[in-house]
């Protein structure tokens, strides 16, 4: 199991930040924050879908406005994005935010900065130093020639100094970057030099797919490395979906308890028997709307299928014009082959409220027998794919022969 790096704790309203605590998810609404009904409509289904943290534009007067009844309405803590204008975090922090960005890059008084780190610290809420590379401060960038990884901390720092010079320590630091290897040394680099909580994500990474492989490919390393503490994809797509990949990403590095459906799939050969993409979208489809938090299997052959799912909680492997229905490798039931998707959706419903246990004493009796026919008949057509040394010694033998060209 990965070891995280040991930071300082910080709350946000009910979520607490650093090594003390999960992972957490971010993300942002699209809609105008002065908009207060779209907003919040928003921000629910964010919460709904795996956003433990929604952060929100304050870029205007009305922005703040619409702030105080987001914020008590709201499920989840409330940050409040704030560019250029730092009496608007003032009035941010006066509407109730549970917490603040600020970028460095573009609120560069000190003076100011220190103000608004005295109205956190009387609401007793964290900053988030929010550096990012398209943003850098300009004397770092002539310094630096470029948005290097040693630009982008040493900003971070500077803010932290003004901070920590009025005796505000709650906060949390990101440097982002649109280039993955650099967003992840600026990272590396941060970790080494600070004990602060680190907020991760690749900047501007963009739509799908790119966008999404680019944040995975960045957050992924650095979280396997024990460094990060909550994360945010930046993708140009429905937020809904950058906070529901998000949750998935912490789920399947194991640093969230999963809470929802993890479809594994073969990818299909030649030996399937059944068409495995189709049957798997099915069967995902079907599946996630139940909501299931268990991992589901779908394989295209009986004959390595249940063996090779078989740490699945529940599964289906094609055979014969019949699906081998498996719980943890064992099979317990025999179903047609247009019977596999509904089948799967009918023992997921009983697995997720009997439990693994009772759901394997009530498997069909006849199951293992049936499954086993299914596998000799495949077995004496196609051969046991498995049969390496008899395969390899009839290769030798062919290849050792003199009279190849
Ligand atoms: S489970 Fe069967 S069909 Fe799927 S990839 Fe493996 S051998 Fe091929």
């Amino acid at each position: 199991m990965t070891i995280r790096r040991k930071t300082r704790q910080i709350q946000i309203g009910k979520v607490g930040i650093g090594s003390d605590f999960p992972v957490s998810v971010q993300s942002m609404t699209t809609t105008k924050t002065r908009d207060t009904d779209k907003t919040l409509e928003q921000i629910y289904e964010l919460a709904n879908n795996g956003a433990d943290i929604v952060r929100v534009t304050c870029n205007e007067v009305e922005a703040a406005e619409s702030l105080v009844k987001i914020c008590t309405r709201s499920p989840v803590p409330i940050v409040a994005d704030i560019h250029f204008q730092y009496k608007l975090a003032l009035a941010a922090v006066k509407a109730g935010v549970q917490g603040l960005r600020l970028n460095p890059g573009n609120i560069r008084n000190e003076k100011h900065i220190k103000e608004v780190a005295v109205a956190c610290l009387d609401a007793d809420i964290p900053i988030r130093i929010g550096v990012n590379a398209g943003s850098l401060d300009k004397d770092l960038l002539s310094k630096y020639g470029d948005a290097t990884p040693e630009a982008l901390v040493e900003s971070a720092l500077i803010e932290a100094r003004y901070l920590e010079d009025v005796g505000f320590d709650q906060f949390k630091i990101s440097v982002k970057h649109s280039n993955v290897p650099l967003m992840i040394e600026s990272y590396r680099l941060l970790a080494e030099k600070t004990d602060f909580p680190l907020h991760l994500g690749v900047t501007e990474a963009g739509p799908l797919p790119g966008g999404l492989i680019k944040s995975i490919a960045g957050i992924a390393t650095l979280l396997s490395e024990g460094i990060g503490d909550t994360i945010r994809l930046s993708l140009t797509t429905d937020p809904v979906e950058e906070a529901r990949y998000g949750r998935q990403l912490l789920e399947y590095l194991n640093l969230r308890e999963r809470k929802s459906l993890d479809l594994i799939a073969c990818p299909s050969c030649g030996r399937a028997e059944v068409d495995v993409i189709k049957v798997a979208n099915e069967a995902q489809k079907v599946l996630e709307k139940e909501g299931l938090p268990i991992q589901v299997a779908v394989m295209g052959c009986v004959v390595n299928g249940p063996g090779e799912a078989r740490s699945a909680d529940l599964g289906i492997a094609a055979g014969k014009k019949r699906g081998h229905l498996f719980i943890k490798g064992q099979v317990v039931k025999v179903v047609k082959e247009n019977e596999m998707v509904a089948a799967l959706l009918e023992e997921g419903r009983l697995l997720a409220k009997e439990g693994i246990e009772a759901r394997l004493a009530a498997a069909d009796k006849d199951a293992a027998r049936l499954a086993q026919e299914d596998v000799n008949q495949l077995l004496n057509i196609q051969g046991d794919i498995n049969n390496f040394e008899e395969r390899t010694k009839s290769v030798v033998e062919i290849t050792s022969k003199q009279d190849i060209e």
